[in-house]
């Protein structure tokens, strides 16, 4: 990270209140934030006219959107003040046209575009099919067939845009996600992925199955490469994870570490069972064929994940018992005393 990011990091957690804040937090924030002034002048104005009922509705929307700011500022809260911020957007729309007639239909389309920025693209798109009908129901015997007709296909059409482009966005955030926190060569979560996982475990205040941490290293790995070349190393690495894979369960989560380092999370794991794993693990890998012609061990320590310390510190004690296990001759498992 260069000083400026730096910088800019520590300038965005002030702004934030001392932790990271989601996307969807800043976006429904930045969203209300905007609404205010493009609102409080109508509000103002109509207030001046005399015109109460439409002031109201104004005034409301700006101070429903100043508590939401309030609220997802304070609390990080963002799912439920989203859908609360477009049922009350959309009521507000509704009221606005009934009271005003259809000169202020245009203000539907930017709210209808609005959901689709704070809810899912099939929630939005469920909202604003409701509010449709409503404001046909509204309008029809106002205006013309025509221009009715007209009002429900452009709403249709900014529906059918807006979902198409929410819904593509969001799968392909979903697979960048998921791109960003695998290891290219063994497929198994990379080192991002462990220390995001640590920390949601460490701060999850459910309460949630025991769980442990392994820390398993190749054992003389150098050697491998010097003698049989780099590729051949890269191969064993995969075979590894393979093995890994074979010997785990489906809620345990294999992670590489770094270099011929792998973490694994034994979910739903005391000391013991996941010492039982760890001994497995072992002695699969030393009895798989990773290399032929070559004996490929590993050795493991192994940490329980107790909420009193924190990621880091089962990292280093997993650390520690991985290096004695390597000081008393490899090929071994080493599990924290239980406290
Ligand atoms: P020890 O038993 O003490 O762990 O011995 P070691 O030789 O395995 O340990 P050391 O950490 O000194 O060396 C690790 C080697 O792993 C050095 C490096 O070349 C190799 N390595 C790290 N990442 C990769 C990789 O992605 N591919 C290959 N082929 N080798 C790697
Ligand atoms: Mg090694
Ligand atoms: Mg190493």
């Amino acid at each position: 990270m260069s000083s400026t990011d730096k910088a800019g990091a520590g300038r965005w957690r002030w702004l934030s209140g001392g932790r990271q804040r989601r996307q969807e937090e800043v976006i429904l924030m930045l969203l209300c934030a905007l609404s205010i002034p493009s609102i409080l002048p109508f509000g103002v104005y109509r207030l001046l006219q005399g015109n109460w009922a439409s002031a109201a509705v104004d005034m409301a929307l700006v101070a429903a959107m100043a508590a939401v700011i309030v609220h997802v500022w304070r609390t990080g809260r963002y799912k439920v003040a989203g859908l609360c911020v477009t049922i009350f957007y959309s009521a507000g729309m509704l009221a606005t046209v009934y009271l005003r007639g259809v000169g202020l239909v245009y203000w539907v389309y930017p709210t209808m575009i609005a959901a689709y920025f704070v809810l899912r693209p099939s929630l939005a798109l469920g909202i604003n099919s409701v509010a449709l009908v409503v404001l046909v129901t509204i309008l029809s015997g106002r205006v013309e067939v025509v221009n009715l007709a007209t009002i429900i296909v452009t709403i249709g059409l900014v529906n059918l845009f807006a979902y198409i482009f929410s819904y593509r966005t969001g799968l392909q955030n979903q697979r960048l996600h998921t791109a960003s926190e695998l290891d290219f060569l063994t497929g198994v979560g990379n080192r991002r992925a462990l220390d995001r996982r640590l920390a949601e475990y460490a701060q999850e205040r459910r309460p949630q199955p025991e769980s442990c941490l392994l820390l398993l290293d190749l054992d003389h790995f150098k050697q491998v490469n010097d003698e049989y070349g780099h590729a051949a190393g890269d191969k064993v690495l995969v075979r590894l994870a393979e093995v890994m894979r074979r010997h785990t369960r489906s809620t345990d989560r294999i992670f590489r570490y770094g270099g011929e380092e792998f973490a694994i999370i034994a979910s739903g794991a005391g000391l013991s069972a996941a010492g039982s794993l760890a001994e497995g693990l072992r002695a699969a890998v030393a009895s798989a064929p990773l290399l032929e012609q070559h004996p490929i061990t590993i050795s493991i320590g192994l940490a329980f994940m107790d909420k009193t310390r924190t990621p880091d510190e089962w990292l280093a004690q997993a650390d520690k018992l991985l290096y004695a296990a390597k000081q008393g001759g490899r090929n071994a498992v080493r599990v924290a005393e239980p406290s």
